[in-house]
Formats: structure tokens, sequence, C-alpha cells
């Protein structure tokens, strides 16, 4: 028996690395390179208690529990990418500005234009003074 077909064999019905084994893994990374300059203990015991989880979520068994785990860490990080993509997309655009309703709370898209506004919020029609300091 070769040494290919035994890791197969051992590996197979175990989880194996998904998206979440590469978070821990980049995050132990960056732990430990803050640590080269904090040097704790405590940070140093985090480190390897990460991948030491890394690891064993790999060899794990249990595929459901594991599953799980990776869509809940994912879910959290797509929420925070979409998060920053709209903030990227609303920085970009020079016409407008984005101002929230201070009584709905709804975000209207604005033309940029320098002075004090007075808008109207089409979500409850109450109508507030909007300041646009300068145009891009
Ligand atoms: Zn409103």
């Amino acid at each position: 028996m070769n040494f290919r077909y035994r890791l197969m064999r051992f590996m197979s019905g175990r989880y194996g690395a998904d998206a979440l084994f590469y978070v821990l893994f980049v995050i132990s990374a960056i732990l430990a390179f803050i640590n080269i300059f904090v040097r704790s203990a405590v940070l140093q015991i985090a480190v390897y208690l990460i991948i030491l989880i890394a690891v064993l979520r790999v060899f794990s068994r249990n595929n459901f529990a594991r599953q799980r785990e990776n869509q809940a860490v994912m879910s959290v990080i797509n929420k925070v990418r979409s998060i920053y993509g709209l903030r990227r997309q609303r920085r970009a655009d020079y016409t407008h500005i984005y101002k929230k309703c201070p009584y709905c709370k709804a975000v209207l898209r604005l033309p940029r234009k320098k002075g004090k506004h007075t808008t109207v919020c089409p979500r409850c029609n109450k109508s507030f003074t909007v300041r646009v300091f300068k145009e891009k």
C-alpha cells in the first residue's frame, strides 16, 4: 500500500479544509505576527489553540456540525463584506449624497449640491434639512 492510498483512506469520511479553515489559518498567522512585537504568552496560547481547532476540524467526522460552523462564520463575513461594498459604492457616487432620514431612518440618495436644502422623505413624508458641505 502506498502512502497516497493510505492517506486517502484515512481522510475518507473526514471533513477536510473549508473556508473557515483558511479564515482560522489567517487569523492565527496575523496573531502570530502581532506576537512578534507583543511577545505575550496568552496570545501565543491563543495562536496554538486556533491552529489546534483548525486541524481538529479538518480531521473531524462530524461533517454536519462542521458545515454549520462554516456557514455561521461565512454569513458574518459576507455581511461585513457587503457593508464595505455598499460604502465604497456610495463614496464612488460623486453626483449624489446618502443621508438617513431622522424620522424613519430610510437612506435617501440626494443630489450633491453644496448648501442647505430642505428635503421630503418619500417614505414617511416628513421634511428635514440637509447640509451639503462640498461638491466633489
Ligand atoms: Zn423618513
